[in-house]
């Protein structure tokens, strides 16, 4: 019992002595990321590359074309808007990538910490134009932008890791924190685990990635058509973005509702 007492005292400083209280831009919500940006990079470089090389890439031209111009046309926007929300020194964590894996099975992408995108092919036959490929990427994108793999993953690390510190545990046990990363990106497929967003992280990612995708010159309306045939394609086996991203009447609403906001942002080309 003592001991117990002992062990939570332990964590409890040690979380205090680690935690690094960050700010979601436009929501202003605070979270706990324990991880620092540096070092989440780092893992985020060794994952994406492991993955890439793994992968089947994709041949089509037009389309990895397509890929990489909204992919940094999204970027050029993260940046315009970190910059606006006083988090320019944050760009120097970012190092873009895009690439598209041939798997028309799959239906999903994703962007993890600093900038690495990856687009799965399935996911563009679901993407009617432009604009629609930009409201997953910006969506994806706001998801690191927001930090929300950090939080995920320091909010695991706590409950799995307890009081191993932190430096150790990502040192010692890089096969554990790999998984934890994987999971926090919901990527953890390959460990038989894909972990949704929360709804608080996916509301945050729509707000975000529908200011982003303006600020990158598409119109913010097509998230609100995306997500709404996104809804109507709900069935038995939703598709892996969807199983992720419930596709629901508040997602659709809430989107509906920031349309004003973002249309502010809307950048011409
Ligand atoms: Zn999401």
């Amino acid at each position: 019992m003592k001991f117990k007492k002992f062990v939570v005292i332990f964590i409890i400083l040690l979380v205090f002595s680690l935690v690094s209280c960050a700010t979601v831009p436009i929501t202003g919500r605070k979270q706990m990321t324990l991880i620092s940006s540096s070092q989440m990079l780092a893992m985020s470089q060794t994952s994406y590359q492991g993955l890439i090389a793994k992968a089947k890439l994709s041949k089509n031209m037009e389309k990895i074309a397509l890929v990489k111009r909204v992919g940094e046309r999204i970027a050029l926007a993260t940046g315009d808007f970190l910059k606006e929300k006083g988090m320019g020194t944050e760009l120097k964590y970012y190092d873009w990538e895009f690439n598209l894996i041939e798997d028309e099975k799959t239906i999903n992408a994703f962007c993890m910490p600093g900038g690495k995108i990856a687009v799965y092919s399935g996911i563009l036959n679901l993407t009617d134009n432009e604009d629609q490929l930009a409201v997953v990427i910006g969506h994806e994108v706001a998801h690191a932008i927001a930090k929300h793999g950090n939080e995920r993953m320091s909010q695991m690390l706590l409950v799995q890791l307890g009081g191993v510190a932190l430096q150790k545990a990502l040192a010692e046990k890089p096969k554990k924190t790999k998984r934890l990363y994987m999971c926090a990106f919901g990527l953890g497929a390959q460990f038989g685990v894909i972990l949704p967003y929360s709804r608080k992280h996916e509301e945050e990612a729509d707000h975000i990635g529908l200011i982003l995708m303006a600020k990158a010159g598409y119109m913010p309306e097509e998230a609100v058509y995306f997500w709404q045939k996104m809804k109507n394609l709900g069935g038995v086996r939703p598709p892996e973005f969807m199983s992720t991203h419930p596709a629901n009447d508040t997602r659709i609403n809430n989107l509906k509702r920031l349309l004003s906001q973002a249309r502010q942002h809307l950048k011409k080309y």
